[in-house]
């Protein structure tokens, strides 16, 4: 997960500012040592960090924020702004050609993400804009390079247009390219080879198929794990293709964050998408002022609920919540529930998006062991179909019988029916608008 480390230290920062009833110029001082502390261990760009800092403590001395009302409150917010500010304000589009296909080339160096980044966005035309993307094979060194992205199209059901290793990568272009105007493809991909480092014969390479494809977007997809050099990077593919966007993949193994704080600011091109897993699902537009919130430990909640939109549809939800308000939730229910959850990605992630999470300590007792999930599972499949929509029934000798046919210990088969009625009796709770329920699920 993302910035842990960052989250943390800023926090800390915030929370010894807010202990201070009033805040002097050298409180201020000091909380600016250490953001500036926590954002270089982060492996922010040194320039970046300087800026920021500077930036910081001028609006808060100039807005006279020590003088007013909670100072501390105050300078958590401009932190906050101008977090949002260097990575870039607002979530900037995928380029539109007004002719199709709109033409989208991917660069980016040997192993950064590209064919799964190019798989993963084909996939989110398709769900978001019923498109009819072509993805074209243009990396002729790596023989396993086009079979590679062969199965990404096989499994998102998107056509590869590829002429082997034999053919010049601009002569594949070019006939991908009028291949998709004949059966009008409306987006072309088109996977260009990468290498280990930047060399002057693969950035010809690109340029001479951006001369011929003209594209509407050139999308370099850069490996947030890498850190600075991710920004280096990104500097030097700019210099010589002047790119349109950026794609920052991995951001989920990268726990310092630095390459999403800093490449905006050095190379003054937006990112567009971060890639958070390896499944074809997980790539989600760049919000710079939910990624702020997310560092400041602040949460994520319209990603959150957007996810969630994604996954259930309305009718879905509505049921649900009769039956949380009726308290007639049963356990069926509640695996439905576990399917949907799972499906939205890892559970830790998803807390880390609820304000207030990131840093509750709740969160490190939480077991949310994949395993675990599974020992849900076995649990309430070893119920009949009667104890599952009547979970009233489950008495010691069921509980035993349950425990024995799902190979669990039987406090954990207890546990387990405990955190299913705490977790009713709070869903109904909050349905009626009461969140104090929320507490004891928090402790548990
Ligand atoms: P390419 O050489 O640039 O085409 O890179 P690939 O698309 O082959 O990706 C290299 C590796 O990174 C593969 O194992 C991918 O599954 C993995 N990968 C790509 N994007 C992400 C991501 O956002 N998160 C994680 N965890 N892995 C990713």
């Amino acid at each position: 997960m993302a910035f842990e480390g960052l989250t943390e230290r800023l926090q800390n920062a915030m929370t010894n500012l807010r202990r201070k009833g009033k805040v002097s110029e050298s409180d201020l001082r000091q909380t600016m040592r250490e953001i500036r502390l926590a954002l270089l261990e982060a492996d922010v760009n040194f320039t970046v960090v300087k800026d920021f800092v500077k930036t910081v403590r001028e609006r808060a001395l100039g807005a006279k924020v020590l003088e007013g009302l909670n100072p501390a409150q105050q300078i958590v917010k401009i932190v906050d702004e101008e977090l949002t500010k260097t990575m870039g304000e607002t979530a900037v589009p995928l380029n539109q050609s007004d002719k199709i296909p709109t033409i989208i080339m991917m660069a980016g160096l040997q192993g950064a993400g590209k064919t799964t980044t190019v798989g993963k966005l084909a996939l989110k035309l398709k769900n978001e804009q019923n498109a009819r993307p072509m993805m074209i094979a243009a990396d002729i060194y790596r023989p396993a390079a086009i079979e590679q992205l062969q199965q990404v199209g096989s499994q998102i059901d998107v056509p590869v247009f590829q002429l082997g290793t034999d053919v010049d990568p601009v002569e594949i272009v070019r006939q991908g390219l009028a291949q998709a105007k004949e059966n009008h493809n409306d987006y072309v991909f088109i996977d260009t080879a990468g290498r280990l480092q930047i060399d002057e014969q693969l950035m010809e390479e690109l340029a001479n198929i951006k001369a011929l494809a003209h594209p509407d977007e050139i999308l370099l997809v850069i490996d947030a794990m890498t850190g600075q050099n991710a920004v280096n990077t990104a500097q030097g593919f700019d210099d010589k293709l002047d790119v349109t966007g950026v794609v920052l993949t991995k951001l989920d193994g990268d726990t310092r964050g630095g390459a999403a704080l800093s490449i905006r600011a050095v190379t003054g091109k937006p990112i567009k998408f971060v890639g958070q897993g390896e499944k074809m699902t997980d790539l989600d537009v760049f919000h710079p002022d939910r990624m702020a919130n997310r560092i400041l430990g602040m949460g994520d909640m319209m990603t959150l609920i957007e996810k969630a939109q994604q996954q259930f549809d309305e009718k879905q939800a509505e049921e649900m919540n009769m039956k949380i308000q009726e308290n007639s939730f049963d356990f069926n229910d509640f695996i439905d529930q576990l399917d949907q959850v799972e499906k939205m990605g890892s559970m830790e992630d998803i807390m880390k998006m609820i304000p207030g999470m990131a840093n509750n300590p709740a969160m490190k007792n939480m077991n949310m062991d994949p395993k675990d999930m599974g020992h849900v599972r076995a649990i309430i499949y070893s119920m009949t179909a009667q104890e599952r929509v009547d979970p009233d029934l489950l008495n010691p000798s069921r509980r035993r019988r349950i425990a024995a046919g799902s190979g669990r210990p039987i406090h954990e088969v207890n546990r387990m029916i405990k955190q299913f009625n705490q977790t009713k009796k709070m869903m109904n709770q909050m349905s009626k608008g009461n969140f104090a329920g929320m507490e004891g699920l928090m402790g548990g």
